[in-house]
């Protein structure tokens, strides 16, 4: 049997922060398509290990390679490298990060000119067919400060879909948002699931990790404790820790 080449592969990925282990040695395999919710208690390592996969942290050592394509990533990494890297997988962060002296249109337009060299007609294009998707068009000409976080979270999304990423990171998206915008935000990172975005969500909202994700994994201590499908890890969790956990987040 042939088995597909993953779409993103970790290999013993570790993160040490003065001494203390952040991300000790994880591997993991994505497949093209799927959908990964990683859940766990802070500071177990899930914004450390999202920001080695795009090298926002440099890693210690390990290996990263997305389709098949490897990277040291303990060794330099040239800029090159690190812009196909970015370009390849897109991140969005708990705080949006949106350029605040930029229209919605500009801060979507702008990478794909910088990085892409598409022409500004060409990008604005592309920006507007991605604020449709995110039902944002009427916002283009608005500047971040006047929109809601949910708008803003989208926005930041449709940014980091304008450079086509093969693999989109989330890292508690909707953390900073009221219950009802972070719903928006959910549908929007639902239907590019349906679409099939390969993703990795780090979320605590467990009825999408439940409803939407292909797998489940829990971190704690910078290690992987258990992972498989969602609703089994959730209905009977094989870890104490696990179930702590999820208990401790149903009650909030
Ligand atoms: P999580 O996202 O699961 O809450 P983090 O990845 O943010 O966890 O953090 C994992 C551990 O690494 C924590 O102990 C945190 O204090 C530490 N850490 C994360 N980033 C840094 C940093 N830039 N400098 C020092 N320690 C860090
Ligand atoms: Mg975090």
């Amino acid at each position: 049997m042939s088995v597909a080449v993953p779409i993103l592969s970790l290999h013993q990925v570790e993160k040490t922060f003065a001494g203390h282990c952040a991300v000790d040695r994880v591997s993991l395999d994505v497949a093209s398509g799927e959908v990964v919710a990683i859940i766990g208690p802070s500071g177990s390592g899930k914004s450390t290990l999202l920001r080695c996969i795009n090298l926002l942290e440099t890693p210690d050592s390990g290996t990263i390679a997305v389709a098949g394509q490897e990277l040291d990533v303990s060794g330099t990494v040239s800029n090159r490298e690190l812009t196909a890297l970015r370009r390849r997988v897109g991140m969005v962060f708990q705080s949006f990060n949106l350029f605040p002296h930029m229209t919605v249109l500009r801060n979507i337009s702008f990478s794909q000119e910088r990085v892409l060299g598409r022409s500004r007609a060409e990008a604005d294009e592309r920006s507007m067919a991605l604020l449709r998707r995110v039902g944002l068009e009427q916002k283009a000409d608005s500047y971040p400060a006047k929109c809601s976080g949910g708008q803003q979270q989208r926005v930041a999304i449709a940014r980091a879909l304008a450079l086509d990423p093969e693999v989109m990171l989330f890292d508690e998206p909707t953390s900073a948002l009221d219950p009802e915008l972070g719903l928006e935000v959910l549908a929007v990172m639902r239907q590019l699931a349906d679409e099939g975005m390969t993703m990795i969500v780090v979320t605590h909202e467990i009825h999408f990790a439940a409803t939407v994700a292909d797998r489940l994994i829990v971190m704690a201590d910078g290690n992987i404790l258990e992972q498989g499908e969602p609703k089994a890890i959730l209905d009977d969790p094989c870890h104490e820790r696990t179930r702590s956990f999820l208990s401790a987040i149903k009650d909030r």
